[in-house]
């Protein structure tokens, strides 16, 4: 089985045991799931930009 990353578009994390599905994509957190609409930073890594990038 191949690893699969995060559908969150700046998010590169693999996803890992905490990941959430939703609508069919994978993402490695609640966070990205939500597509961080409350500013939730990535969880799965704690340098992962992708919060900031989905709010511009
Ligand atoms: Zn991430
Ligand atoms: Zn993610
Ligand atoms: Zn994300």
């Amino acid at each position: 089985m191949p690893d699969q990353t995060c559908a969150c578009p700046h998010c590169k994390c693999v996803l890992g045991v905490d990941a959430v599905m939703k609508d069919g994509k994978g993402y490695c957190c609640e966070g990205c799931a939500q597509h961080h609409a409350h500013g939730e930073p990535c969880a799965a890594q704690a340098n992962c930009e992708c919060a900031k990038s989905a709010r511009g």
